[in-house]
């Protein structure tokens, strides 16, 4: 419930190469890390996704997008969509959308927060992200546009006013 809307599937991935200062997760940095990703890991998230009540899944970490799980992420990804093409696919990174827009990774997303983790505008109030300068995505919406480097923002950095968990934000 603290990874998108509803009721979601996560799956960490361990590699980023970002090291925000104050990151929640650092023992997810080394790409050697974690464990092996096999196919009872991948069978277990499908069982997930077969449940009507789960909305989706989001890919957090460490980055999926470190070059280590690029290949590997999207190709579940496009497993998932194929499989499950109504739901919904996040994916949480530390690149900035300017930086990635155009990698075809982005057909299969319909959600990415993106940006690196800053200390000094983390904020526990807000909606989906850590930090103020982090952004929500509408991926789909967003690449529909003509010209797609300006993001169409998925909601607001605050829904509920006096908030204090992410759960409690809503698609605006
Ligand atoms: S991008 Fe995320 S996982 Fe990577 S260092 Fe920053 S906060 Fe940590």
């Amino acid at each position: 419930m603290l990874n998108g809307d509803g009721l979601r599937v996560v799956l960490w991935v361990a590699g980023c190469s970002h090291c925000c200062k104050g990151c929640q997760n650092p023992v997810t940095w080394d790409p050697n890390g974690g464990i092996l990703f096999d196919d009872a890991a991948k069978n277990e998230i499908f069982e997930q996704l077969d449940q009507s009540y789960i909305s989706g899944i989001t890919f957090s970490g460490g980055d999926p997008l470190h070059h280590a799980n690029h290949f590997d992420v999207m190709h579940l990804m496009s497993e998932i969509k194929e499989k499950y093409p109504e739901k919904t696919i996040w994916l949480y990174t530390g690149d900035s959308w300017e930086e990635i827009r155009l990698d075809p990774i982005m057909k299969y997303i319909d959600v990415l927060v993106d940006g690196e983790f800053k200390i000094e505008e983390r904020d526990v109030t807000l909606c989906w992200k850590g930090s103020k300068n982090q952004r929500v995505i509408d991926v789909k919406r967003t690449l529909e546009q003509e010209e797609s480097e300006i993001p169409i923002i998925y909601c607001e950095d605050y829904k509920i006013e006096g908030a204090h968990h992410a759960a409690n934000c809503a698609v605006s």
